[in-house]
């Protein structure tokens, strides 16, 4: 695994979804866990940063897309890792509701994983013993139950898929993987107002420094 900045680390070679660890007195937090073949590989990053599978504390999950929760279960079981989500996502996790559909009519892959059980659910505005306080924001529309993270002292945000940044160009998510578009081009507008310095994006290369600016020219563009 890679540091992005200080506390704060993402893993290396993952195909699909971006995974981070945040650092702390405790132990650690994962945030989403990548596609279901990705666990071995988080795993064997960590213990090469000299790390232990239950120094892993908690897993924060942004929505329960199969490129966030993929390998949740076998990351959950190898760490005893507390999960936390959004209410709206737990029983997707738990294996007790299918994913909202999209208008497009598209389903998203199915979720091929045993279920787990979610240990603590997250609504808007609860403050987070992570990284001195870490703020919930909730950012629908993508998934019903999306959430992002904010550290409002380094002006870091964790933002799932509300935007996606490909080849250095933010960009809103597929419509036809999202659930309500309206919905995240409101979430998108929600977070210019945060004014964030970095932004860590669920697929895409971090932005460190001066994020605020690019994701302002990005709402300009898209009209929000
Ligand atoms: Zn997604
Ligand atoms: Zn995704």
């Amino acid at each position: 695994m890679q540091q992005v900045t200080p506390q704060v680390f993402t893993f290396e070679r993952l195909l699909m979804g971006r995974v981070y660890a945040l650092q702390d007195a405790d132990g650690l937090t994962l945030v989403d866990t990548s596609i279901s073949n990705a666990a071995d590989k988080i795993l064997s990053q960590l213990q090469q940063a000299g790390h232990k599978p239950a120094d892993v504390k908690r897993i924060l999950v942004t929505h329960a897309h199969p490129d966030h929760v993929g390998s949740l279960p076998k990351l959950q079981h190898a760490t005893g890792a507390e999960v936390w989500c959004h209410p709206l996502e737990k029983p997707v996790i738990e294996g007790r509701q299918p994913l909202a559909r999209p208008p497009s009519g598209l389903r998203p892959p199915a979720l091929q994983f045993a279920p787990v059980p979610v240990a603590r659910t997250l609504n808007e505005d609860e403050i987070l013993p992570i990284l001195g306080g870490l703020q919930v924001i909730s950012t629908p529309g993508h998934a019903p139950g999306h959430i992002s993270f904010w550290q409002p002292e380094r002006r870091l945000l964790i933002v799932g898929d509300a935007v996606f940044y490909f080849f250095n160009r933010m960009t809103q998510p597929l419509a036809a993987l999202t659930v309500d578009m309206e919905e995240n081009r409101r979430s998108i507008k929600k977070i210019t107002t945060l004014k964030p310095d970095s932004l860590l994006f669920g697929h895409g290369n971090p932005i460190i420094g001066q994020a605020s600016a690019q994701l302002d020219a990005f709402a300009r563009r898209i009209g929000v």
